[in-house]
């Protein structure tokens, strides 16, 4: 079968992953693997679907967590090396922490000092998240680094007299970025905290290199790391999200109504709230197979979901031909960043997950219904 035929026999909502599309983004990333001896981990916030985590771990080292749950789900469905990063652990939650994370990542000396004895006592390698204080993109909401920042250690208020333990530094301050914007932050990371480096086991670059982009400069990403690897003598972590799973999925939908209050309203069985919030929140406008811009073609239509917010609006679309109640419209890149941020607002059911395999069909992993609705609620 055919990807496009795929697209037509699934019910809708649902998120199809393909497989093939997945494996040639695994390929990129341990290529960068193999030049370097770099180890890069799936960052499970973006992308947790664990039915490939099999798949996943035959080329990356590992997964990294933003918690227990992210942590336990890392250990248990792919294994490898499990690394967690957390703005605060909790100490009831501590123990189990340990029990499934290799690397341990904190974000300030306050909670390294409270948790030191314990993480060594277990053997487990501990990290300080740093805040190099290079803003090198524009999404605020996205910047580690803006002044006053809850994420990192800054230079001032780091404490080298309390390093003893801690095996390497951690930062992640990029967001769909280049390898220029690496390079940047690598200086502004040297200049700030160059003088620890060469007493470390390693350096985690955190998440946000979008590898796996066309235009993505792979091989300054590999010359970034073999010199920071050559110059300190440590190993170098990459913990990507997106990178992992970028164009490898889709959101296949359906129009359930057309209205036309002035302008062309097409009602999805899909919602951005709900279904792609990432959408709203980031914002952007996802691409739609097919489909332009509105002066593109002659056909607009403003994409909306069946909530009650009036601002579940996904987008200005244009088409060939006029859009039919009962027509499938396919949105690209839905893997990362969606089935993770879902929810069931307005009582709307989560879409389907599918697999598209490598053999060309289609593998249906989960429906959902009324009771994943009612069981999150009380
Ligand atoms: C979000 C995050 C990542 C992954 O970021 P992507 O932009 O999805 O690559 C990695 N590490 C940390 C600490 C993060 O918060």
């Amino acid at each position: 079968m055919e990807l496009t035929d795929a697209f037509k026999e699934l019910p809708t909502p649902c998120y199809l992953v393909d497989e093939s599309l997945l494996i040639k983004n695994l390929k990129i990333l341990d290529q960068v693997q193999k030049a370097t001896g770099c180890r890069i981990l799936l960052a499970q916030k973006a992308f947790s679907m664990f039915s490939l985590y099999p798949l996943i771990g035959r080329y990356l080292a590992g997964t990294t967590a933003s918690g227990l749950f992210e942590a336990r789900l890392g250990r248990e469905e792919m294994g490898g090396e499990t690394h967690v990063f957390a703005t605060a652990y909790r100490d009831d939650e501590f123990d189990e922490i340990i029990k499934y994370s290799d690397h341990i990542v904190f974000n300030s000396f306050n909670q390294w000092q409270k948790f030191k004895a314990k993480a060594l006592a277990a053997g487990r390698e501990c990290g300080i998240r740093i805040n190099p204080e290079c803003s090198t993109q524009d999404h605020a909401i996205y910047d580690p680094c803006s002044p006053g920042s809850r994420m990192g250690v800054a230079r001032a208020q780091f404490q080298p007299a309390l390093l003893e333990g801690i095996s390497g530094l951690h930062f992640h301050t990029l967001c769909e970025q280049n390898a220029d914007a690496l390079e940047e932050t690598l200086k502004a990371v040297e200049d700030h905290f160059g003088e620890f480096l060469l007493q470390l086991k390693w350096l985690n670059f955190g998440g946000g290199h979008h590898i796996t982009r066309d235009d993505y400069d792979v091989e300054k990403l590999i010359a970034c790391i073999k010199r920071i690897q050559e110059t300190y003598g440590l190993k170098v972590y990459l913990e990507p999200g997106e990178a992992v799973a970028l164009n490898t999925g889709f959101l296949v939908a359906t129009v359930l109504d057309l209205v036309d209050n002035g302008i062309h309203n097409a009602i999805l069985d899909t919602s951005a709230a709900c279904h792609m919030p990432d959408v709203l929140e980031m914002p952007y406008r996802p691409n739609i197979i097919g489909a332009a811009l509105p002066d593109q073609k002659p056909f607009a239509y403003r994409l909306g979901g069946p909530t009650c917010l009036a601002g579940d609006i996904i987008g200005d679309y244009a088409f060939d031909e006029p859009l039919k109640i009962g027509d499938r419209l396919v949105f690209c890149d839905m893997a990362i960043y969606s089935m993770v941020k879902n929810n069931t607002f307005n009582g709307m059911n989560l879409p389907a997950i599918a697999i598209f395999t490598e053999e060309k069909t289609i593998r249906m992993v989960k429906q959902f219904g009324y009771e994943d609705f009612k069981n999150r609620l009380s």
